[in-house]
């Protein structure tokens, strides 16, 4: 028989340039990339070996018979082994592979060691075997030739359910780079079962496995390309790797933080160029070692095998780090923190992951130390957390939640609002810490029953007790960011509060200003409760980085200024030139004011002085029940 082998060459090309691209590129070291790796190698030998089969065959009669079995037995061999290693490979895109114990995994391999030792004693089996060579040394199959197709059948089988029992944890690309190479390599095999001269097979193997790179290994999905270090997908696989191996490690963790700050100031593009500069100087610190950017400004240094780090190891490291970075021209200081995340006594990458989202959330709220070792600290934190969560479900399942009113007064000492104020309580946890509570149903979406359950008491209250005849500036409802990205917000609230008939010029959201990152929907949320007659409020402005530019934007009514700056220009001359400008801005721009945390005489005098139109405080009164506000709100006169 002729062969073309005209295919197989333009593929090995193609397949060559694979390789060049996969061996140029920072690698994770794990059991998907080794599968991975003896694939794309599997696959160039037996391209190589199909391709010299096919060039040797008009020669074979004048040549010594066992160099043709031998090419033959590598060629078969490699395509058979090519079929157990996509298998592998598939099963290490899922949990597959690590829920394999060994015997399971020796079983997997049967198949092909059954053709294996088929294809070794084929020089002795002859017409028995899978092929032999007849006197004139001509190729012809054995009786045991079809097997090979059976054994690439089984694992291309195998591979498809291993994938589709695993198909809701994948994700489509995966599903679709698998099917497509399953598909591809399926098709061939019946060509070439159809016409053996074409040799398609390792073609078709060679194109399927450069999609497979292209589409699954390529750098791109584990090397962050701004700083050309790991990006956080590169970190399961790692952490994976290191306890397989029963290696200790330590994860030190690099926040920078108050990096909001600094793109504010500098701009993104520099601010970019400082992340860039702040990668390079871990890769020049810690060559040795994977350097991983874990989060848009948190980067992490995993080193296997350093002795655990201990809080004295992390301020060393500390005062070791330079406090400056480059940007294209200038240079920036940098806040940046240390965790130091030690293996011992984690026994899982699963568990060192939930440590990790932890301490990363901790970084998040910019609440976190200089330095901080993440043992049992964080542990007995996050078992807390869990604690709050449950106790901030049932309290939401089972009307645990209660609704507390802040009175609000002028300067001359009247009450003028008042802020609604959510107070949540589970029999088993006692009363839940409020701000924890409402950042915690913000992170597990629970934030929009907690926000509807206080705006229908709110309304059920004002309604009951005719509050709109107190003659009250406003009632603040506080509406968290996330409530605020959510589309149907805007439509929720007014429902609820035609379900009472509450009057809009009473109620007023207080946003803060964190909430005002999604500005396009915030502002379409605004328009639309405006237009219905409610008011809105700025909160906490004042606290971390105040953009004066969102009350230019959005249409606030009035701006509450944090009791934090309050507190501050107690103690601070600059922050007190800051609180009496920022009253000074607002009382041009005509905006009222409320300022928080009012809770001396010194203060009241102060922000009277400053022209501030409303206070809040315990100063006053702090948060009180709906009874003990009616009984309040009678004492001042408001109500009779
Ligand atoms: P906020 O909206 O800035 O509310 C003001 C907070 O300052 C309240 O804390 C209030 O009790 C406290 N405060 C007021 N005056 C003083 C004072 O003179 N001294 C001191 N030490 N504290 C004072 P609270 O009730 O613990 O609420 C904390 C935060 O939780 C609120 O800050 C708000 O962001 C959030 N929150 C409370 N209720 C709700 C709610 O119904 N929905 C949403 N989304 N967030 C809420
Ligand atoms: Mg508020
Ligand atoms: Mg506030």
């Amino acid at each position: 028989m002729t062969y073309t082998i005209d295919f197989c060459v333009i593929s090995l090309a193609f397949l060559m340039v694979t390789v060049i691209f996969y061996l140029r590129q920072m690698k994770v070291p794990s059991r998907r990339n080794s599968f991975f790796a003896a694939l794309l190698f599997c696959c160039v030998f037996s391209l190589v070996f199909d391709i010299v089969a096919a060039v040797i065959d008009p020669y074979a009669y004048s040549m010594p018979l066992w160099i043709v079995y031998v090419v033959n037995i590598l060629f078969l061999g490699s395509v058979q082994l090519s079929g157990l290693l996509f298998l592998l490979y598939t099963m290490t895109l899922t949990d597959a592979y690590a829920s394999m114990d060994k015997q399971q995994r020796r079983l997997s391999c049967i198949p092909f060691a059954f053709t294996a030792l088929a294809l070794l004693f084929t020089p002795l089996l002859k017409q028995n075997g899978i092929f032999y060579f007849t006197d004139g040394h001509v190729y012809q199959h054995g009786i045991l030739h079809l097997t090979l197709y059976v054994t690439i059948a089984f694992y291309m089988f195998a591979a498809l359910v291993v994938m589709f029992h695993h198909r809701k944890a994948l994700s489509k690309t995966k599903l679709l780079a698998v099917i497509s190479f399953l598909s591809t390599t399926f098709a061939a095999m019946l060509v070439q079962m159809l016409h053996p001269y074409l040799l398609v097979n390792s073609m078709a193997n060679a194109l399927a496995l450069s999609l497979i790179y292209y589409v699954l290994e390529a750098p791109s999905n584990h090397v962050d390309t701004m700083t050309e270090i790991y990006n956080r997908a590169a970190l399961p696989p790692l952490l994976q790797d290191l306890f397989d191996q029963k290696r200790r490690f330590t994860l030190f963790v690099f926040p920078l933080r108050s990096f909001r700050l600094i793109n504010h100031a500098i701009g993104m593009r520099n601010g970019d160029s400082v992340i860039v500069d702040f990668a390079s100087y871990l890769k020049r610190t810690y060559p040795k070692y994977y350097c991983l950017r874990l989060a848009g400004t948190v980067f992490g240094v995993l080193m296997p095998e350093c002795e655990p780090a201990t809080l004295e190891s992390l301020w060393n490291m500390h005062g070791a780090m330079p406090h400056e970075f480059k940007a294209d021209k200038l240079c920036v200081e940098l806040d940046v923190a240390i965790v130091g995340v030690n293996s011992e006594n984690v026994k899982d990458p699963e568990e060192f992951l939930a440590i990790l989202e932890n301490v990363l959330s901790l970084g998040r709220e910019e609440r976190l130390p200089a330095v901080l070792l993440a043992d049992a600290d964080i542990r007995s934190r996050m078992q807390e957390r869990k604690a709050l969560e449950l106790a901030l479900l049932r309290a939401l399942d089972n009307d645990g939640l209660q609704v507390y009113y802040q009175p609000i007064h002028n300067c001359d000492k009247k009450l003028v609002a008042l802020e609604a104020l959510v107070r949540l309580y589970d029999p088993e946890y006692g009363p839940l810490p409020t701000q924890e509570a409402v950042e915690l149903a913000e992170e597990n979406g629970n934030i929009d029953r907690l926000g509807q359950q206080v705006l229908h008491k709110v309304c059920r209250f004002i309604q009951e007790n005719k509050a709109e005849a107190w003659g009250l500036d406003h009632i603040g409802v506080n509406l968290s960011a996330v409530q605020c990205m959510q589309p149907g917000l805007a439509d929720s609230n007014l429902r609820i509060c035609a379900q009472y008939v509450t009057p809009s010029s009473l109620l007023a959201f207080e946003i803060t200003e964190t909430a005002t990152g999604s500005i396009d929907m915030l502002h379409l949320h605004m328009e639309c409760l405006c237009a219905a007659g409610f008011f809105f409020l700025l909160d906490d402005f004042g606290k971390g980085y105040a953009n004066i530019s969102h009350i230019a934007y959005l249409p606030f009514h009035c701006v509450k200024i944090d009791k934090a700056l309050l507190w501050e220009a107690m103690e601070d001359e600059s922050k007190l030139f800051l609180l009496h400008g920022v009253a000074d801005l607002l009382q041009e721009i005509g905006l009222k004011s409320v300022c928080e945390g009012v809770e001396t005489q010194e203060q009241l005098a102060l922000l009277r002085e400053y022209g501030v139109s409303m206070l809040q405080g315990y100063y006053f009164s702090k948060p009180l029940s709906p009874e003990a506000l009616l009984a309040y709100v009678q004492a001042q006169g408001v109500r009779s």
